[in-house]
């Protein structure tokens, strides 16, 4: 089967690599497995190709995630802003990975919008900005990790991918897919799957750290979250989960520990949509997913400044938790009926 990614655009990055000095890898911030994955991945590749090479985190990323491959070389932005920043302003190629926008990256976004290095963008969301020289877009990959995979393959075929690189890109696959449950139906993924089990990738040990290493505060938090915390409305096939601060410090909250918790009310029968409200810190972040072809990024984009893919979409208000509700609540029948 064929190589998904553009060709033509990944060999004129290809150009770009071979002529860069330093280069800064960017994923978005509040980073998932395939954010944090597909920047691991590529670095160590660029790393083989004997460049400097760094990736930079805007914020923390979650513990179930600190166990990847090249972890202990991934900087966190917040943590060494100076540092951070130097790197950024000597560098003279960034890549943009999995996000399509500079507001996704925070203060980093801030800095790399004023910055004259090239800029390549690998990224699988829909209405990617006009941000980057080169736009590496496509809704119809699965992850971040499948692009980059592809566009390894593209440059210097899959020898370069090693049981390193192939752990990473896994991770990601699994993470962005639920496991290769949904978004996950164009069969090239499971040859890509395949190719990274002959890498040598230890699937058994992958899965336990992402899915079956949560603290005992996480799990907690997740009984609350689908108990006192989740507000069901049948009538619009809708469950929404309420986190105040409060409660986020009484089960002792850690950055992504309520990663995918979004997901569990769709199993409930007849909840085709999912949303979860958090206080955070100023501002309430909503994560919203839905089933089928109810686009529930619609939703994010025109009422909650966020945006995402069709069926998993995030945004944020700088309104209080109540009125971030109130405001989803009272759009739900509207939004409801244009389905
Ligand atoms: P999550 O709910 O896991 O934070 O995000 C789900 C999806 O929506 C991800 O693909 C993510 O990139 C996107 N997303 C999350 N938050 C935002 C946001 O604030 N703005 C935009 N444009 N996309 C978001
Ligand atoms: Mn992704």
């Amino acid at each position: 089967m064929q190589n998904r990614i553009n060709l033509e655009l990944s060999l004129s990055a290809k150009e770009y690599i071979q002529k860069a000095t330093q280069i800064v890898i960017v994923p978005h911030a509040g980073p998932d497995g395939d954010a944090i994955g597909s920047s691991l991945a590529l670095m160590r590749y660029l790393k083989k190709l004997g460049k400097q090479v760094k990736a930079i985190c805007p914020n923390a990323y979650p513990e179930f995630l600190t166990w990847l491959h090249g972890e202990e070389e991934l900087d966190v932005f917040e943590k060494a802003e100076e540092a951070c920043i130097t790197y950024i302003e000597e560098s003279d190629l960034i890549f943009i990975l999995d996000h399509n926008s500079f507001k996704r990256s925070g203060d980093v976004g801030k800095l790399l919008e004023k910055h004259t290095a090239t800029k390549i963008m690998i990224d699988h969301h829909p209405m990617p900005e006009d941000i980057a020289d080169i736009t590496l877009s496509d809704t119809a990959m699965c992850s971040t990790c499948e692009m980059i995979y592809e566009f390894i393959d593209a440059l210097d075929g899959n020898n370069q991918i090693d049981q390193g690189i192939a752990e990473c890109l896994y991770t990601g696959i699994i993470t962005d897919t639920g496991g290769l449950s949904y978004n996950s139906s164009n069969k090239r993924i499971y040859q890509i799957v395949g190719d990274l089990m002959d890498k040598g990738i230890d699937k058994a040990k992958v899965h336990g750290k992402i899915y079956d290493n949560f603290s005992a505060n996480r799990m907690k938090l997740l009984g609350y979250c689908l108990n006192e915390g989740m507000e069901l409305v049948p009538e619009y096939e809708a469950a929404i989960i309420h986190l105040t601060k409060e409660t986020l410090e009484a089960f002792e909250y850690q950055d992504g520990d309520t990663e995918g918790f979004v997901n569990y009310p769709l199993s409930i029968k007849g909840i085709n949509i999912s949303v979860i409200f958090m206080e955070k810190d100023d501002s309430v972040k909503i994560s919203f997913r839905s089933k089928g072809d109810i686009p529930i990024n619609q939703m994010a984009r025109d009422f909650f400044n966020g945006g995402g893919h069709i069926n998993a979409a995030g945004g944020r208000t700088y309104e209080s938790l109540p009125k971030a509700i109130e405001k989803f609540k009272k759009e739900l029948p509207a939004f409801y009926k244009s389905m």
